[in-house]
């Protein structure tokens, strides 16, 4: 696992003074890392019963897809407001400052439904406990909140249900 931390690259004072910005791009782009860090994920949940993975714009869609192809899955969007083309479901959700929304079809899943959300990295955890609240408000079944990684020092995964959060790195 460090091999995979170590390729995650550390960007200071990106998108703005005092953050450091963990850059997954550097493990994107190694086929090695790649592969690695998609079967690891997969093979926690091969066999479960999963029938639908949720992908939270942007980053999300990429470990969203891969997995979905893994576990014969397909990928539901949650996207930023006026982008998804069909009648949709929203949330707004607190930023450090103002407000943000996300969407998704009001027709993105079957009752029952079991979903696993994908995200690339948790941090306080405001986007996915938003996502959590939208899926909620449909009637399906939550399995798990999956990250490449996570800023453990945030405890993003306090405002996430607990026993329902699984980060392949920790931070
Ligand atoms: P949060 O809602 O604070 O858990 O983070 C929202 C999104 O912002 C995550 O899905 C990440 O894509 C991105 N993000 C936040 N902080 C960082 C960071 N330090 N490094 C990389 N991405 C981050």
């Amino acid at each position: 696992m460090d091999s995979l931390k170590q390729i995650i690259r550390d960007i200071p004072d990106f998108p703005k003074k005092g953050i450091v910005f963990k850059d997954i791009t550097t493990l994107l782009s190694d086929a090695k890392s790649f592969n690695r860090m998609v079967d690891l994920l997969a093979h926690r949940y091969i066999g479960e019963k999963i029938d639908q993975i949720v992908g939270i714009e942007a980053r999300g869609f990429i470990l969203g897809a891969a997995l979905a192809y893994k576990l014969g899955t397909g990928i539901t969007l949650v996207r930023k407001p006026g982008k998804l083309p069909y009648d949709t479901c929203s949330i707004d959700y607190e930023l450090e400052y103002g407000t943000d929304t996300l969407e998704i079809h009001e027709d993105a899943f079957k009752k029952g439904d079991r979903i696993l959300i994908a995200d690339d990295l948790l941090a306080t955890g405001g986007t996915m406990a938003a996502v959590v609240d939208l899926v909620d408000k449909f009637e399906v079944d939550l399995h798990e909140c999956v990250f490449m990684a996570e800023l453990d020092f945030l405890k993003g995964r306090d405002k996430l249900p607990p026993g329902k959060v699984f980060s392949l790195l920790n931070f």
